[in-house]
């Protein structure tokens, strides 16, 4: 554990706005503290690297089990790949933070010339042209040229890095101007932070490190060469979470003692209905007024 000042502006007055959070497995406990110079919020102290390695080993062991023939890019993903309009011949992509490669394989299977890296997934699949486009490393490790890929890719990966400004600094040395930059990361001002509170899934020790707000993550890229271009919403998906994370609260406060780990299944019919009007409603409303619970954002490298 390492406790430490803002990932990005490194002042440590500190104020903490969750202390105590515990991780899925009761193990640890968290604080999320927030630092009003940047409007983020981080976790304090971040994990160790050699605990987040282990951590993230499960994920590796899952992957294994998994065919890579089931892989598909759809949601959000789907309609923000078909809007950068990617060309076979020309566009050099690379997935950071590409976890089982689900993106990388998919969109290298349809032709295109895409990269994936990431520090705590070792590729072990069948597939030995998949391997070798997935790198197990750093991104400043890695050594790409200046100016190289014409898209980067951020997949819920910004908010698991534990020095996301020096990952900045590396996707603007490594994107070429006129290039594209997608970032998909939970929004820490939204209506279901405010809601769910320290239950709000943006937080999820030891995973997510810091808590971006849109206007935060926007001023930060753009001190790096970036300017956001478009702003997608993703209500089926904010939905989803929010529906989860109600029968989770439910689960705890009210049914005390259930155990189901999928949790809706402590619920009847009529309550699971009245928990997916609510989360409709919610969701829908967040995006009326423009309060993703998720902000799915396209920069270009200016
Ligand atoms: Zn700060």
């Amino acid at each position: 554990m390492k406790y430490s000042g803002c990932p990005f502006c490194a002042k440590s007055n500190l104020k903490y706005i969750y202390p105590e959070i515990s991780d899925p497995e009761n193990v640890y406990a968290f604080n999320y503290v927030y630092c009003s110079n940047c409007d983020i919020a981080y976790l304090n102290p971040f994990p160790e690297e050699s605990d987040l390695i282990a951590h993230y080993g499960r994920y590796v062991e899952e992957a294994e089990t998994q065919d890579v023939a089931e892989f598909k890019i759809d949601g959000v993903r789907k309609r923000i790949i078909d809007y950068l309009r990617l060309s076979e011949k020309s566009d050099r992509i690379l997935d950071i933070g590409c976890g089982k490669g689900e993106t990388v394989y998919c969109l290298s299977r349809d032709g295109y010339a895409i990269d994936g890296i990431d520090p705590y997934f070792v590729p072990r699949y069948d597939n030995a042209g998949l391997n070798e486009r997935i790198h197990t490393k750093r991104i400043d490790e890695a050594g790409f040229p200046d100016n190289h890929f014409t898209v980067a890719m951020m997949w819920s990966t910004l908010e698991h890095m534990s020095d996301p400004m020096a990952l900045l600094r590396e996707v603007s040395r490594i994107t070429a101007p006129g290039g594209r930059l997608v970032i998909s990361v939970p929004n820490f001002r939204t209506f279901q932070h405010r809601l769910l509170k320290k239950q709000w899934p943006g937080f999820g020790p030891p995973e997510h490190l810091v808590a971006y707000t849109s206007r935060a993550l926007e001023k930060l890229l753009f001190e790096q060469g970036f300017k956001l271009e478009k702003r997608f919403s993703d209500p089926i998906y904010d939905q989803w979470m929010l529906k989860n994370s109600l029968y989770r609260y439910f689960q705890e406060t009210v049914k005390k003692g259930a155990k189901n780990k999928q949790a809706s299944k402590d619920f009847n019919k009529i309550e699971r209905l009245l928990v997916g009007l609510f989360s409709f409603a919610f969701v829908r409303t967040e995006a009326l007024v423009g309060r993703y619970s998720t902000s799915n954002m396209v920069f270009v490298k200016l």
